[in-house]
């Protein structure tokens, strides 16, 4: 396959075809706008949560959520718990109604590629929630699965390992090393090739580059 970007058409097209629900937003406002206008009244969830998206926080919708006091919010970041409270929400979390967070990499084919540390996002992405909404940038189009697993390993792994202050191999070198390291932060991949039920992921696909 060449090397051309996808447009947000043709790659909403493709995610079309394969069961996601696609919204296309000019800017982080956008989908926001488009999150809380559209998606959150048609989804009517009562429990909400999420998994980390630099993504998705860019958007606003997660400060807007938390500071609805109507909605219930199961916290999985929370500087004030510990890490086995923080652990056992995110369990809980994967009961949630509505699951928020991004998406490391969609294929030209309209597959979306994710890589974790502890596995509770691409959880909660593959089987849980009742539905899930995902944000993602023009920036993580790629043509393949070999692309996005190049661009995981080689960009958004040691970024994401850069930016936690991780003392990994790819946080000096900026590449994967297939570390063996206690922090090392890839442990469990997941590929959504179609969307089961049909309708269930929602992926709002933001036009720029935004997260790692
Ligand atoms: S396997 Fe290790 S070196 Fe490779 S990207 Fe992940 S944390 Fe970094």
């Amino acid at each position: 396959m060449s090397e051309k970007c996808l447009s947000l058409q043709e790659c909403r097209a493709a995610l079309t075809a394969n069961g996601f629900d696609v919204y296309i937003a000019r800017d982080p406002v956008h989908a926001r706008q488009i999150f809380f206008e559209k998606i959150l009244p048609e989804v009517k969830s009562g429990l909400v949560s999420w998994a980390d998206s630099m993504t998705m926080e860019e958007t606003g919708v997660l400060a807007e959520l938390l500071a609805n006091t109507e909605i219930e919010m199961i916290k999985t970041f929370d500087p004030e718990a510990e890490r086995g409270e923080i652990i056992e929400r995110r369990r809980q979390a994967l009961l949630a109604d509505l699951f928020l967070t991004g998406c490391n990499a969609v294929t030209a084919n309209g597959k979306l590629v994710n890589l974790d540390m502890i596995g509770n996002r691409i959880g909660g992405i593959s089987f849980g929630p009742k539905k899930v909404v995902l944000f993602v940038g023009q920036n993580k189009i790629v043509p393949d699965l070999e692309s996005a697993f190049a661009r995981i390993r080689n960009r958004a792994a040691p970024l994401n390992a850069m930016r936690q202050d991780f003392p990994t191999p790819c946080a000096k070198t900026g590449r994967c090393h297939d570390c063996n390291s206690p922090k090392r932060i890839c442990n469990t991949w997941s590929i959504l090739d179609k969307c089961f039920p049909a309708g269930r992921t929602k992926v709002v696909l933001i036009e720029g580059a935004f997260g790692l």
